[in-house]
Formats: structure tokens, C-alpha cells, sequence
């Protein structure tokens, strides 16, 4: 049987007694079959990853018996991902492949031509620790809710570098945005189906922080680069370079 993996809000120690919500208490019996004595991995962002085993299981709710530490907690690369709310199954998939590659941050932006504009966080959220429980994190990463990104951006923590992806062919690549800044901390930022705007992209050119790259010759869908461009930066810059496995 492989091993189960949730993510639980609750302090995870030993001897501790957590009780699953209704959810996790079906999806653990009705789902995945499991009974009384059956083990479960628990993560909670914050203790590590702990053994527990089913203490009682019935209709709709669980309690576990929390034993050993399996895993200590360990920080996951600072890595924000600015996402153009997208419409509803695409801004899902993106949320899903961006929590596999490692942000620890997803904010949904509006910019002049975005085509949606509002998005379902708690649901966003729900699919980002089913994503973190599958991919063996050991935390969540917090998804904000859409803002205008004209209003994100002029408030910007400026020691955070932002990657903007450009389309248009003027931007060096990845490898040379990355060469020529400083270490980072690093946020993503894509554009929607219908890209910037002239002038959108103007006003962030001005920005000392904003470092545009080019994702090569053809013009990917915004969830694609969004995917690629993390990809890269984890490869060049973050966690696949050194990846601790225990
Ligand atoms: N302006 C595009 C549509 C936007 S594509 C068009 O002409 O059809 C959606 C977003 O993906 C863009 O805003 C950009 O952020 C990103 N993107 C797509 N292809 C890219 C590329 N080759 N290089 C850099 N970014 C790209």
C-alpha cells in the first residue's frame, strides 16, 4: 500500500491526538480504504512530517495517534509566482504544476487585459496541498487573492527581484536576466492570453526591480510560460541544483 500523505492545520508532536475533518476522514476511509491501525504520513507546514496511525475512523471524521518524526522541516526556496487569473481549470492546472515545482507563493494579478478577474481561493488553496501532499512537500504554499497588479506593484518589497516574462523578443534569456542580478529572492510574473498592454509594459521597465527575459521564439499560453519559466529558475537557481532528499 503506499504511503498517504495529508496535510493537517494542527501541531504535529509526539503522542499527539489529530483529528481529521470530514473530507480527510472520507477520503482516508471511503477513498483510499483504510481502517483503524493503518498508518498516514502528517505534515503541517511547520513541525515536519510525522508517522501516525488510525486510532478510529467512522463517518465523516478520523482521529490519528501521532508517533515518530519522519522528516524535519525544512524551508522551501522563495519563489512567488505573480499568475494572470486565468480562467477557472487552467488557474487550477497552474496552481497544481506551481506548488509541484516548489513556490512558496501564488498571487493571482489582474493587469488591462485580463479577461477574468475573480477566482475561488479557498478551492485554489484546497488543490495546492492535494499538489503538496502528492509531491512529497513539506509545506503549502499560500495562495493570495486576486489584486490589480498595477496596486501589487506599487508596493513592492523592491529586494524582491521580479522575472517578467516578454513575449516580444527584446529580452535576453533566462540564463543572462539571472547572470546579471543579484541572488534573489525572485517572484514570476506572466502575462495574460491577451499579454500586457504597450503601456503596462513600459511602466514596468521602469521598475529597478523588474528584470524581463525571453522564453525563446514561439509564444507559449500563459501557463506554459508560467510552468517553464519556474522550471528554469529552479534548475539555474533554486532547489534542483542541490536537492535534499531524505
Ligand atoms: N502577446 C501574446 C499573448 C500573450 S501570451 C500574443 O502575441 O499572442 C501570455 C503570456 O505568456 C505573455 O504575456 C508572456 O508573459 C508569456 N509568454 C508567452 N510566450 C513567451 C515568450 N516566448 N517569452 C517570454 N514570455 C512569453
Amino acid at each position: 500500500m503506499s504511503t498517504i500523505r495529508l496535510y493537517v492545520t494542527e501541531p504535529l508532536h509526539e503522542g499527539a491526538m489529530v483529528t481529521l475533518p470530514a473530507q480527510q476522514a472520507h477520503y482516508l476511509g471511503a477513498v483510499m480504504r483504510r481502517g483503524v491501525g493503518d498508518g498516514v504520513r502528517l505534515f503541517n507546514g511547520r513541525d515536519g512530517e510525522w508517522q501516525a496511525t488510525i486510532a478510529a475512523l467512522g463517518k465523516g471524521r478520523a482521529t490519528l495517534a501521532v508517533g515518530a518524526r519522519t522528516r524535519a522541516q525544512a524551508p522551501s526556496p522563495d519563489l512567488w509566482l505573480l499568475a494572470p487569473v486565468l480562467k477557472r481549470e487552467t488557474l487550477e492546472w497552474t496552481v497544481e504544476k506551481a506548488t509541484e515545482l516548489g513556490v512558496s507563493r501564488i498571487q493571482p494579478v489582474t493587469s488591462e487585459r485580463s479577461a477574468v478577474h475573480r477566482t475561488n481561493v479557498p478551492r485554489l488553496a484546497a488543490i495546492a496541498a492535494e499538489a503538496a501532499e502528492q509531491c512529497r512537500r513539506l509545506d503549502v504554499p499560500e495562495i493570495g487573492e486576486p489584486v490589480a497588479l498595477r496596486t501589487l506593484l506599487a508596493s513592492w518589497e523592491a529586494a524582491r527581484l521580479l522575472l517578467l516574462a516578454d513575449e516580444s523578443g527584446a529580452s535576453p534569456p533566462i540564463p543572462t536576466v539571472l547572470a546579471d542580478a543579484p541572488r534573489g529572492p525572485w517572484a514570476v510574473l506572466v502575462g495574460p492570453e491577451g499579454g500586457f498592454s504597450p503601456a503596462e509594459l513600459d511602466a514596468f521597465g521602469k521598475l529597478a526591480f523588474c528584470r524581463p527575459a525571453s522564453l525563446g521564439p514561439r509564444i507559449l499560453r500563459a501557463e506554459t510560460a508560467a510552468l517553464s519559466t519556474l522550471a528554469v529558475l529552479q534548475a539555474l537557481a533554486g532547489d534542483w541544483r542541490n536537492p535534499h532528499f531524505v
